[in-house]
């Protein structure tokens, strides 16, 4: 079974590939496929993309129609004929609907979908994409044991007074919050719905698929939640090539960071005593500075080794836009580790600056940028570094 999946603009290219990195490496029928343009963080030419980025900052939610939300769908596979009819298309957004609904199939039957990635901040922090992973891993199991959305209503279970309310299953259709919450907790199905999954012969290979993302995403969640007791830092591996992070004791939770920033990242973890940021100014060296040499020199060489690029004069052009560029990149950083791991993990790796001190002990007017991990917890993966 084939699942596109398609963003719309406003969500970021690495929201979207963590997303589609945590279902993806699941094994089962259930193939979820995305374009490259799509979870490719690295865009050096944005006029090259066909789909734009927006600044999600500065993005305002629109009400989309219902048949907005299925016609982009449409439009998607007018422009793939690969894609089979039977094949189902789910189209990611960050805008809201006329029905304020989380998630729907296309009424026409088709198999098309929505899922909405806003409106989740009451959750707790860096869990937001949770409810948004286990609805689109839940959509296979609940059209394969009902065949259509009005079948999927009459299975669910809705809140009181008209249902018996939330059993923390799948098919929990609760309007508050709270008891949504409930099914990524439990990440398991009711036994009157697996009887009804047993009955109508779905696939069991598809079912196993599905739970093992569902235990995945309750691993991770718990993991977030229980942090704030045990204080266990998470081991992380860095892929260069691949621009990812992977954080091993949260379920390979990954962040993807750009090259720019994956070779300023790797640059602060080679330095577990910080480095001062004059130091990377490329003006430094042609003055005859040494310690700029020696700093500018070496994030070269890591930028070179990820890009590839070996056109010397593009090189000095992108030292110099590195450094013109720091804050930008700090905060790209930061934003990705922020969103994936929640502010309190987070601060574990991102690149933070303490005042210099000096001597006598007084603080410094100067600072040092640092990654506070202990470099025990990073392990670099051969052949990608
Ligand atoms: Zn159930």
């Amino acid at each position: 079974m084939n699942v596109y999946l398609i963003r719309s603009e406003e969500i970021s290219c690495s929201r979207f590939a963590t997303i589609v990195d945590i279902v993806r490496r699941t094994i089962g029928p259930i193939k979820f496929i995305a374009t490259d343009e799509d979870i490719s963080v690295d865009d050096p030419d944005p006029k090259n993309k066909k789909k734009k980025n927006i600044d999600e900052s500065k993005f305002t939610p629109q009400r989309l129609k219902w048949e907005t939300l299925f016609r982009n769908c449409e439009v998607f596979r007018e422009e793939n004929k690969a894609i089979d009819k039977n094949d189902y298309v789910v189209f990611f957004t960050d805008n809201k609907n006329e029905r304020n609904w989380f998630s729907s199939m296309d009424p026409s039957g088709a198999f098309n979908f929505f899922i909405s990635t806003s409106g989740w901040a009451d959750l707790l922090e860096a869990e937001e994409f949770y409810p948004v992973i286990y609805e689109l891993a839940t959509i296979p199991l609940m059209i394969e044991t009902c065949g259509s959305l009005q079948e999927v209503e009459n299975m669910a279970h809705k809140d009181y007074p008209n249902g018996n309310g939330p059993r923390g299953c799948p098919w929990d259709y609760c309007s508050n919050k709270k008891f949504v919450e409930l099914r990524y907790r439990t990440g398991d199905i009711c036994p009157d719905c697996r009887k009804k999954i047993t009955e109508n012969k779905v696939d069991p290979s598809l079912v196993r698929q599905v739970l093992a993302i569902m235990d995945d995403i309750r691993g991770q969640m718990l993991y977030k939640r229980i942090f704030p007791f045990i204080q266990q830092i998470s081991k992380m591996e860095v892929n260069k090539r691949q621009g990812k992070l992977s954080f091993t004791d949260i379920n390979n939770l990954s962040v993807h960071l750009g090259a720019r920033e994956m070779a300023f990242y790797i640059f602060f973890l080679k330095h577990p005593e910080g480095v001062e940021f004059r130091y990377l100014n490329p003006k430094g060296v042609e003055e005859g500075n040494k310690m700029n040499k020696v700093y500018v020199n070496e994030l070269r060489i890591i930028y070179e080794s990820i890009c590839g690029d070996a056109i010397l004069a593009r090189l000095d052009s992108a030292m110099k836009n590195f450094f013109k560029e720091r804050s930008n990149i700090l905060k790209n950083i930061k934003d990705e580790l922020t969103v994936a791991l929640g502010r309190d993990i987070a601060s574990h790796y991102i690149i933070d600056r303490k005042p210099k001190s000096i001597k006598d002990g007084k603080k410094s007017l100067e600072h040092i940028h640092y990654i506070k991990l202990d470099r025990k917890n990073v392990i670099y993966i051969r052949d990608a570094n």
